[in-house]
């Protein structure tokens, strides 16, 4: 491989460093869409195995090149997709950081650098998110692996309940674990139950209302009438209609029968850090675990979510590891790999230490309004015109469209304009079913995203759809 000397680093770096400002800066101008197909695509990065080495400033130049065209612009303003939200600069840089210094945040003795960040930062998310002082938590990829964790230590803490230490027996012979859950959940929590070995049959659905909170009645008729240790999942946020599940009622209820709660926050738990939009998640606090993201709504890079529980001990039985090879921390220092499922990993607490210490909580509070607002403004305009209904009930940051067609296949047309917005390049939603209904969905998490971007969206969804 070519030797680099001390200037080819800085010319490399600097080279990099010009290219992201430009990507980032260039992000309100380029369309929202990929413009490469596949086929071009594969022609851009298809190429023999490399069989000899060749300049890192070549690698770096013909990967930009061949990626610039298959980007979306999912960090900009105009992008409202799946719940995405982008990656501020402050945390862009302190990610390179994260790079650059390469640690290896599983051990306190490996970065006690790394491990402190995400102590105070975890510290500081506790705070923010309103959850119990007490609480643990751990620095996972992202919502679905912040689930898996969150319901591995519902899993230990609900069989120690009955004797039964499932770290060391396993599931074989075990008492039944039941699962209800909000019947309008997340993928991730089956997803979870999966990999956790409970598998998707322990899961009891309980309907949901139309906005996709689950009946206190059929929670309560469930634990009533059932038996065994039990794990009820709420939601905060639900991925289509921003709806919360009643925590007071809901931790109330599961509790008197011995329940365990997990909530999956992946963004509307951010909805705590708002003064206007925290009745949304009242009593939230009462649960046993949240999983939350940070690279959904407090806008850092992927990949980045947050495991909580309200029991430290049933975390740390249900992550915990010890390698005779290893350096265990004696006294009160962090070991992350005892409170999140992997073991070498990235450092991510500098990039979320980051975007806290950069917004404040004020800042993070006005960045949730800021979306919520959006989101009301796309409602408010969509809802007015002419063959436009919104589905839900606008009160986060999720809306839920859908297009009338003359000849009454309303699905038909609404798929067409969800295509058509995306060709067309403005701005990026995708479509999802609701209630059996097909929908565009509108999800505005991003920091940057101006009123601007708003109207020049609803604009181009309006000119869309009247032109089919
Ligand atoms: C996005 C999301 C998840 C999954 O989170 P990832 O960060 O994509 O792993 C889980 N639950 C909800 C409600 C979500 O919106």
């Amino acid at each position: 491989m070519p030797a680099m000397g001390d200037a080819d680093l800085g010319a490399l770096f600097e080279e990099v460093a010009r290219y992201a400002a430009c990507f980032i800066e260039g992000l309100p101008d380029r369309p929202v869409r990929s413009s490469a197909s596949l086929d071009e695509m594969r022609t851009a990065f298809e190429a023999p195995l490399p069989e000899v080495g060749r300049e890192p400033q070549t690698i770096i130049q013909e990967l930009t090149m061949a990626a610039e065209p298959g980007l979306l612009a999912t960090p900009g303003g105009r992008f409202f997709g799946f719940v995405i939200g982008g990656a501020m600069p402050v945390t862009v840089a302190a990610d390179w950081l994260a790079a650059t210094w390469d640690q290896n945040a599983g051990l306190y003795v490996a970065s006690p650098a790394a491990s402190v960040v995400e102590d105070v930062a975890g510290r500081w998310l506790i705070e923010l998110l309103g959850l119990p002082q007490e609480s643990s938590f751990g620095f996972v990829t992202g919502g679905q692996i912040a689930n898996f964790t969150g319901l591995a230590a519902a899993r230990h803490h609900v069989l120690e309940q009955e004797v039964w230490n499932v770290q060391e027996k396993g599931l074989q012979g075990a008492p039944v674990v039941r699962v209800l859950a909000n019947e309008t959940r997340h993928d991730t929590i089956d997803r979870s139950l999966r990999y956790l070995g409970l598998g998707t049959d322990s899961i009891q659905p309980l309907v949901a209302d139309d906005e996709g909170r689950m009946s206190l009645v059929a929670l309560r008729d469930a634990l009533a009438n059932g038996q065994g240790p039990t794990i009820v999942c709420a939601q905060a946020g639900n991925v289509n209609s921003g709806a919360f599940d009643r925590f007071d009622d809901v931790c109330a209820l599961a509790h008197k029968y011995n329940a365990w709660v997990h909530v999956d926050g992946a963004f509307g738990l951010w909805a705590a850090v708002s003064a206007t939009r925290r009745y949304l998640v009242a009593g939230v606090e009462g649960a046993d675990s949240w999983a939350t993201d940070a690279h959904k709504w407090l806008n850092v890079p992927y990949d980045s979510g947050i495991a909580f529980c309200a029991h430290p001990e049933s975390h740390h039985a249900a992550m915990s590891v010890h390698a005779s090879y290893l350096i265990h921390a004696e006294g009160t220092e962090r070991d992350q790999m005892d409170w999140n499922p992997e073991f070498s990993r990235r450092a991510r607490g500098f990039a979320v230490y980051a975007a806290i210490r950069h917004l404040g909580r004020e800042g993070i509070s006005h960045m949730i309004d800021r979306c919520c607002d959006h989101a009301r403004r796309f409602a408010e305009v969509l809802r007015a015109a002419e063959g436009v209904e919104v589905l839900n009930d606008v009160l986060l940051n999720q809306v839920l469209v859908r297009f009338l067609a003359e000849d009454g296949d309303h699905d038909a047309k609404t798929r067409a304009v969800v295509s058509g917005v995306q060709t067309d390049g403005t701005c990026w939603m995708s479509g999802t079913a609701w209630r059996d209904m097909a929908a565009m969905r509108i999800s505005v998490s991003n920091w940057s995203t101006t009123e601007e971007d708003v109207e020049r969206s609803i604009e181009a969804i309006l000119r869309v759809a009247s032109g089919l």
